[in-house]
Protein backbone atom coordinates (compact mmCIF):
# COMPACT_ATOMS: atom_id res chain seq x y z
CA UNK A 1 0.00 0.00 0.00
CA UNK A 2 1.18 3.55 -1.10
CA UNK A 3 2.14 5.58 2.08
CA UNK A 4 2.44 9.51 2.16
CA UNK A 5 4.91 10.28 4.79
CA UNK A 6 6.09 14.12 5.91
CA UNK A 7 9.22 15.10 7.69
CA UNK A 8 8.91 18.25 9.71
CA UNK A 9 12.25 19.97 10.71
CA UNK A 10 11.93 23.37 11.94
CA UNK A 11 14.47 26.04 10.39
CA UNK A 12 17.26 26.71 12.97
CA UNK A 13 15.53 25.88 15.75
CA UNK A 14 17.10 27.95 18.81
CA UNK A 15 18.43 30.53 16.31
CA UNK A 16 14.96 31.06 15.30
CA UNK A 17 13.24 31.19 18.92
CA UNK A 18 16.30 33.50 19.70
CA UNK A 19 15.46 36.09 16.57
CA UNK A 20 11.85 35.39 17.39
CA UNK A 21 11.78 36.45 21.03
CA UNK A 22 14.74 39.87 19.85
CA UNK A 23 13.60 41.37 17.73
CA UNK A 24 17.15 43.44 17.14
CA UNK A 25 18.82 40.11 16.14
CA UNK A 26 17.10 39.40 13.02
CA UNK A 27 18.88 39.84 10.26
CA UNK A 28 22.01 39.50 12.33
CA UNK A 29 24.68 36.23 12.85
CA UNK A 30 22.96 34.93 15.94
CA UNK A 31 24.63 31.71 17.47
CA UNK A 32 23.47 29.77 20.56
CA UNK A 33 25.77 28.43 22.18
CA UNK A 34 28.86 28.41 24.47
CA UNK A 35 30.36 31.61 25.13
CA UNK A 36 33.93 32.06 22.59
CA UNK A 37 35.69 32.92 26.08
CA UNK A 38 35.17 29.34 27.34
CA UNK A 39 35.55 25.49 25.75
CA UNK A 40 32.13 24.28 24.38
CA UNK A 41 30.24 24.02 21.02
CA UNK A 42 27.70 25.88 19.40
CA UNK A 43 24.11 24.57 19.44
CA UNK A 44 22.62 26.20 16.57
CA UNK A 45 23.49 28.89 14.06
CA UNK A 46 21.06 31.21 12.31
CA UNK A 47 21.02 31.43 8.40
CA UNK A 48 22.98 34.60 9.00
CA UNK A 49 26.11 32.78 10.54
CA UNK A 50 25.42 29.51 8.47
CA UNK A 51 26.75 32.01 5.48
CA UNK A 52 29.99 32.54 7.72
CA UNK A 53 30.48 28.38 7.64
CA UNK A 54 29.75 28.55 11.21
CA UNK A 55 27.74 24.88 11.59
CA UNK A 56 26.40 23.00 14.99
CA UNK A 57 28.76 21.24 17.43
CA UNK A 58 31.52 23.63 15.93
CA UNK A 59 34.33 25.01 18.78
CA UNK A 60 32.72 28.14 19.88
CA UNK A 61 36.50 29.54 19.40
CA UNK A 62 36.40 28.78 15.88
CA UNK A 63 32.77 30.28 15.31
CA UNK A 64 34.01 33.62 16.80
CA UNK A 65 36.86 33.24 14.37
CA UNK A 66 34.64 32.69 11.07
CA UNK A 67 32.45 35.39 12.63
CA UNK A 68 33.41 37.93 14.48
CA UNK A 69 30.39 40.03 14.20
CA UNK A 70 28.52 36.63 15.51
CA UNK A 71 25.84 37.52 18.19
CA UNK A 72 26.68 34.60 21.04
CA UNK A 73 23.40 33.91 22.97
CA UNK A 74 23.67 30.92 25.61
CA UNK A 75 20.71 28.70 24.71
CA UNK A 76 17.60 28.96 26.87
CA UNK A 77 16.80 25.29 26.77
CA UNK A 78 13.47 25.55 28.68
CA UNK A 79 12.18 27.59 26.22
CA UNK A 80 12.81 25.75 23.38
CA UNK A 81 11.54 22.99 25.02
CA UNK A 82 8.35 24.57 25.69
CA UNK A 83 8.49 25.67 21.89
CA UNK A 84 8.83 22.39 21.16
CA UNK A 85 5.36 21.43 23.05
CA UNK A 86 3.78 23.72 21.73
CA UNK A 87 4.75 23.37 17.98
CA UNK A 88 4.33 19.59 18.70
CA UNK A 89 0.80 19.98 19.88
CA UNK A 90 -0.46 22.49 16.93
CA UNK A 91 0.59 19.40 14.90
CA UNK A 92 -1.27 17.10 17.11
CA UNK A 93 -4.54 19.03 16.68
CA UNK A 94 -4.08 19.49 13.26
CA UNK A 95 -7.66 18.71 11.59
CA UNK A 96 -6.48 15.67 10.33
CA UNK A 97 -8.05 12.63 11.65
CA UNK A 98 -5.94 9.74 11.21
CA UNK A 99 -2.48 11.29 11.49
CA UNK A 100 0.02 9.52 13.37
CA UNK A 101 2.97 11.55 14.67
CA UNK A 102 6.83 10.22 15.70
CA UNK A 103 8.56 12.90 17.26
CA UNK A 104 11.78 12.65 16.42
CA UNK A 105 13.83 15.24 18.32
CA UNK A 106 12.90 18.74 19.76
CA UNK A 107 12.27 20.39 16.43
CA UNK A 108 11.78 17.05 13.96
CA UNK A 109 8.64 14.86 13.54
CA UNK A 110 7.22 12.08 11.02
CA UNK A 111 3.76 12.21 10.33
CA UNK A 112 2.04 9.53 8.40
CA UNK A 113 -1.04 10.75 6.75
CA UNK A 114 -0.98 7.34 4.02
CA UNK A 115 -4.62 6.08 6.09
CA UNK A 116 -6.42 9.42 5.25
CA UNK A 117 -4.96 9.85 1.69
CA UNK A 118 -3.31 6.08 0.76
CA UNK A 119 -6.44 5.37 -0.96
CA UNK A 120 -6.90 8.48 -3.54
CA UNK A 121 -3.50 6.35 -5.27
CA UNK A 122 -5.47 5.26 -8.03
CA UNK A 123 -4.50 2.47 -10.04
CA UNK A 124 -0.90 2.38 -10.38
CA UNK A 125 0.00 5.89 -9.52
CA UNK A 126 0.61 6.60 -5.98
CA UNK A 127 1.82 9.82 -6.48
CA UNK A 128 -1.79 11.20 -6.92
CA UNK A 129 -1.85 10.49 -2.66
CA UNK A 130 1.20 12.45 -2.22
CA UNK A 131 0.09 15.09 -4.42
CA UNK A 132 -3.34 15.33 -2.87
CA UNK A 133 -1.55 15.72 1.28
CA UNK A 134 0.22 18.75 -0.44
CA UNK A 135 -2.51 21.16 1.07
CA UNK A 136 -2.09 19.98 4.30
CA UNK A 137 1.73 20.47 4.47
CA UNK A 138 1.03 23.69 3.34
CA UNK A 139 -1.31 24.52 5.97
CA UNK A 140 0.73 23.36 8.37
CA UNK A 141 3.87 25.05 7.62
CA UNK A 142 1.27 28.19 7.96
CA UNK A 143 0.30 27.02 11.47
CA UNK A 144 3.46 27.44 12.83
CA UNK A 145 4.03 30.36 11.49
CA UNK A 146 1.04 32.20 12.49
CA UNK A 147 0.82 30.85 16.16
CA UNK A 148 3.77 30.32 16.79
CA UNK A 149 6.22 33.48 14.73
CA UNK A 150 8.30 30.21 13.46
CA UNK A 151 9.44 29.32 10.14
CA UNK A 152 9.39 24.98 9.33
CA UNK A 153 11.00 23.01 6.20
CA UNK A 154 8.32 19.84 5.32
CA UNK A 155 9.34 17.24 3.31
CA UNK A 156 7.03 14.94 1.44
CA UNK A 157 7.80 11.53 0.40
CA UNK A 158 6.15 8.04 -0.12
CA UNK A 159 8.28 6.90 2.59
CA UNK A 160 10.65 8.20 5.94
CA UNK A 161 13.56 8.48 4.10
CA UNK A 162 12.50 10.57 1.03
CA UNK A 163 10.77 12.55 3.30
CA UNK A 164 13.64 13.36 5.79
CA UNK A 165 15.97 13.94 2.75
CA UNK A 166 13.60 16.35 1.00
CA UNK A 167 12.84 18.33 4.42
CA UNK A 168 17.08 18.85 4.05
CA UNK A 169 16.75 20.07 0.49
CA UNK A 170 14.10 21.85 1.10
CA UNK A 171 15.06 24.55 3.71
CA UNK A 172 14.94 26.85 4.69
CA UNK A 173 11.42 27.67 4.60
CA UNK A 174 10.65 25.17 2.16
CA UNK A 175 7.99 22.34 1.10
CA UNK A 176 8.95 19.90 -0.89
CA UNK A 177 7.43 16.67 -2.58
CA UNK A 178 8.96 13.83 -4.34
CA UNK A 179 7.25 11.80 -6.33
CA UNK A 180 7.41 7.96 -5.99
CA UNK A 181 8.21 7.97 -9.58
CA UNK A 182 11.52 10.72 -9.57
CA UNK A 183 13.01 9.33 -6.16
CA UNK A 184 15.56 7.64 -7.78
CA UNK A 185 16.85 10.61 -9.85
CA UNK A 186 16.05 12.85 -6.61
CA UNK A 187 18.80 10.62 -4.86
CA UNK A 188 21.38 10.63 -7.74
CA UNK A 189 23.55 13.62 -7.48
CA UNK A 190 23.27 13.09 -3.53
CA UNK A 191 26.66 12.44 -1.40
CA UNK A 192 26.04 8.80 0.29
CA UNK A 193 26.27 10.47 3.58
CA UNK A 194 22.31 11.25 2.93
CA UNK A 195 21.44 7.80 3.46
CA UNK A 196 20.03 6.78 6.97
CA UNK A 197 22.54 4.72 8.17
CA UNK A 198 25.41 5.71 6.50
CA UNK A 199 27.86 7.48 9.26
CA UNK A 200 31.16 8.88 8.81
CA UNK A 201 32.89 5.16 8.67
CA UNK A 202 30.37 3.47 6.84
CA UNK A 203 30.92 7.23 4.34
CA UNK A 204 34.65 6.98 4.28
CA UNK A 205 34.54 3.02 3.03
CA UNK A 206 31.91 3.57 0.37
CA UNK A 207 34.05 6.64 -0.78
CA UNK A 208 37.43 4.26 -0.56
CA UNK A 209 35.86 2.34 -2.98
CA UNK A 210 34.95 5.26 -5.36
CA UNK A 211 31.32 5.82 -4.72
CA UNK A 212 30.47 9.07 -3.94
CA UNK A 213 27.23 9.93 -4.54
CA UNK A 214 23.91 8.19 -4.25
CA UNK A 215 24.49 7.81 -8.43
CA UNK A 216 27.63 6.01 -7.89
CA UNK A 217 25.89 3.45 -5.81
CA UNK A 218 22.97 3.24 -7.87
CA UNK A 219 25.05 2.09 -10.68
CA UNK A 220 27.41 0.09 -8.89
CA UNK A 221 24.37 -2.23 -7.84
CA UNK A 222 22.87 -2.25 -11.00
CA UNK A 223 25.42 -1.95 -13.61
CA UNK A 224 28.15 -3.47 -12.39
CA UNK A 225 26.34 -5.69 -10.09
CA UNK A 226 28.40 -5.15 -7.31
CA UNK A 227 28.16 -7.06 -3.86
CA UNK A 228 27.54 -4.09 -1.58
CA UNK A 229 28.41 -7.06 1.60
CA UNK A 230 32.20 -6.85 1.00
CA UNK A 231 31.80 -3.38 1.95
CA UNK A 232 28.97 -2.98 4.30
CA UNK A 233 28.51 -6.68 5.74
CA UNK A 234 24.90 -7.15 7.00
CA UNK A 235 23.72 -3.55 6.29
CA UNK A 236 23.94 -4.40 2.59
CA UNK A 237 20.60 -5.03 1.57
CA UNK A 238 19.16 -1.96 3.60
CA UNK A 239 21.65 0.13 1.25
CA UNK A 240 20.86 -0.98 -1.89
CA UNK A 241 17.00 -0.11 -0.86
CA UNK A 242 17.97 3.00 0.51
CA UNK A 243 20.28 4.10 -2.68
CA UNK A 244 16.84 3.44 -4.91
CA UNK A 245 14.63 5.18 -1.97
CA UNK A 246 13.20 2.29 -1.00
CA UNK A 247 12.44 1.95 2.78
CA UNK A 248 9.99 0.19 4.30
CA UNK A 249 10.87 1.51 8.22
CA UNK A 250 6.81 2.28 9.66
CA UNK A 251 6.71 4.66 12.34
CA UNK A 252 8.11 4.22 15.68
CA UNK A 253 5.19 3.47 17.25
CA UNK A 254 6.61 3.41 20.80
CA UNK A 255 7.28 7.58 20.57
CA UNK A 256 3.15 7.60 18.87
CA UNK A 257 2.69 7.31 22.62
CA UNK A 258 1.89 10.65 23.75
CA UNK A 259 1.01 9.91 27.24
CA UNK A 260 2.10 6.62 29.20
CA UNK A 261 0.09 5.41 32.00
CA UNK A 262 -1.30 2.65 34.28
CA UNK A 263 -4.21 1.59 35.90
CA UNK A 264 -5.75 -0.57 38.41
CA UNK A 265 -9.01 -1.58 39.34
CA UNK A 266 -9.51 -3.13 42.69
CA UNK A 267 -11.28 -5.92 43.34
CA UNK A 268 -13.32 -4.20 45.87
CA UNK A 269 -13.21 -0.69 46.45
CA UNK A 270 -10.66 0.48 48.58
CA UNK A 271 -9.71 3.66 50.59
CA UNK A 272 -6.44 1.40 52.43
CA UNK A 273 -3.88 3.85 52.41
CA UNK A 274 -1.32 1.04 52.39
CA UNK A 275 -2.88 -0.87 49.16
CA UNK A 276 -3.00 2.50 47.41
CA UNK A 277 0.54 3.17 47.94
CA UNK A 278 1.84 0.26 46.75
CA UNK A 279 -0.20 0.10 43.94
CA UNK A 280 0.73 3.70 42.88
CA UNK A 281 4.65 2.38 43.28
CA UNK A 282 4.16 -0.59 41.12
CA UNK A 283 2.24 1.86 38.02
CA UNK A 284 5.20 4.21 38.72
CA UNK A 285 7.57 1.52 38.17
CA UNK A 286 5.85 0.05 35.04
CA UNK A 287 6.11 3.97 33.89
CA UNK A 288 9.16 4.19 34.28
CA UNK A 289 10.15 1.06 32.46
CA UNK A 290 8.26 1.89 29.42
CA UNK A 291 10.01 5.92 29.55
CA UNK A 292 13.21 4.13 29.49
CA UNK A 293 12.77 2.13 26.72
CA UNK A 294 11.84 4.77 24.89
CA UNK A 295 14.62 7.30 26.38
CA UNK A 296 12.11 10.01 27.23
CA UNK A 297 11.13 11.75 30.38
CA UNK A 298 7.80 13.43 30.64
CA UNK A 299 6.77 16.79 31.49
CA UNK A 300 3.70 16.19 33.16
CA UNK A 301 2.54 13.94 35.58
CA UNK A 302 -1.33 12.56 36.38
CA UNK A 303 -3.86 10.52 38.57
CA UNK A 304 -6.89 9.57 37.37
CA UNK A 305 -9.47 7.76 40.30
CA UNK A 306 -13.05 6.52 39.71
CA UNK A 307 -15.19 6.10 42.80
CA UNK A 308 -17.59 3.19 43.37
CA UNK A 309 -20.84 5.37 41.21
CA UNK A 310 -18.17 5.96 38.27
CA UNK A 311 -17.70 9.40 38.96
CA UNK A 312 -13.96 9.63 37.12
CA UNK A 313 -11.36 12.58 37.80
CA UNK A 314 -7.88 13.15 36.76
CA UNK A 315 -5.50 15.84 38.24
CA UNK A 316 -2.83 16.60 36.55
CA UNK A 317 0.83 19.20 37.46
CA UNK A 318 3.68 20.04 34.65
CA UNK A 319 6.77 20.30 35.91
CA UNK A 320 9.46 22.39 35.57
CA UNK A 321 12.05 19.85 34.71
CA UNK A 322 10.76 16.20 33.14
CA UNK A 323 10.85 13.15 35.02
CA UNK A 324 11.79 9.55 34.48
CA UNK A 325 12.87 8.34 37.62
CA UNK A 326 10.28 5.75 39.21
CA UNK A 327 10.59 6.99 43.09
CA UNK A 328 10.27 10.84 41.63
CA UNK A 329 6.78 9.82 39.49
CA UNK A 330 5.43 7.73 42.72
CA UNK A 331 6.17 10.90 44.78
CA UNK A 332 4.41 13.72 42.29
CA UNK A 333 1.52 10.64 42.12
CA UNK A 334 0.89 11.02 45.94
CA UNK A 335 1.17 14.61 46.37
CA UNK A 336 -1.13 15.00 43.66
CA UNK A 337 -3.83 12.59 45.85
CA UNK A 338 -2.76 14.57 49.23
CA UNK A 339 -3.49 17.66 47.53
CA UNK A 340 -6.78 17.55 45.72
CA UNK A 341 -7.89 15.10 48.74
CA UNK A 342 -9.06 12.20 46.31
CA UNK A 343 -9.16 9.90 48.73
CA UNK A 344 -12.21 11.20 50.60
CA UNK A 345 -14.09 7.84 49.87
CA UNK A 346 -13.16 4.39 48.42
CA UNK A 347 -11.33 4.03 44.99
CA UNK A 348 -12.72 1.81 41.99
CA UNK A 349 -9.92 2.26 40.25
CA UNK A 350 -6.63 3.93 40.30
CA UNK A 351 -3.89 5.35 37.73
CA UNK A 352 -1.17 6.82 37.54
CA UNK A 353 0.56 8.42 33.97
CA UNK A 354 2.51 10.77 32.57
CA UNK A 355 2.65 12.73 29.45
CA UNK A 356 4.42 15.60 27.37
CA UNK A 357 7.35 13.36 26.37
CA UNK A 358 10.66 14.86 25.34
CA UNK A 359 14.07 14.28 25.17
CA UNK A 360 15.63 13.64 28.27
CA UNK A 361 17.81 16.44 29.94
CA UNK A 362 19.87 18.88 27.86
CA UNK A 363 23.34 18.12 29.53
CA UNK A 364 23.12 14.84 28.01
CA UNK A 365 22.87 16.56 24.96
CA UNK A 366 24.94 19.45 25.68
CA UNK A 367 28.29 18.60 28.06
CA UNK A 368 28.89 21.69 27.71
CA UNK A 369 26.37 23.03 29.73
CA UNK A 370 27.54 20.63 32.78
CA UNK A 371 30.95 22.45 32.39
CA UNK A 372 29.09 26.32 32.75
CA UNK A 373 26.45 25.36 34.95
CA UNK A 374 26.28 27.88 37.86
CA UNK A 375 27.43 30.49 35.27
CA UNK A 376 25.36 33.41 34.62
CA UNK A 377 23.27 33.31 30.89
CA UNK A 378 25.90 35.23 28.51
CA UNK A 379 24.36 36.91 25.44
CA UNK A 380 25.04 39.89 23.77
CA UNK A 381 26.97 40.86 20.50
CA UNK A 382 30.77 40.82 20.08
MG1 LIG B 1 15.74 21.70 12.65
Amino acid sequence: MPRVLFHLDMDAFYASVEQRDHPEWRGLPVIVGASPERRGVVCAASYEARKFGVRSAMPSRTAARLCPQGVFVFPRMEVYREESRHIMALLDAHDEEELVIEQVSVDEAYLDLSARFAHLAKGMDPDAALAAALPVARAMKETIRRERGLAATIGIGGNKLIAKIASDAGKPDGLLLIREAEKAAFLRPLPVGVLHGVGKATGEVLQESGLVTVGDLQDYLTQARGDLRALVGSYAATLAAFAFGEDDRPLDRETLMRSIGSETTFDRDSDDRPLLRRTLREQAEEVAEKLASEGMAARTVQVKIRYGDFTTLTRQMSLPEPVADAAEIYRLGCLLLAKHRLVNRPLRLLGLGVSGLVPPSPQRLFPFMERERGAKPESGSR
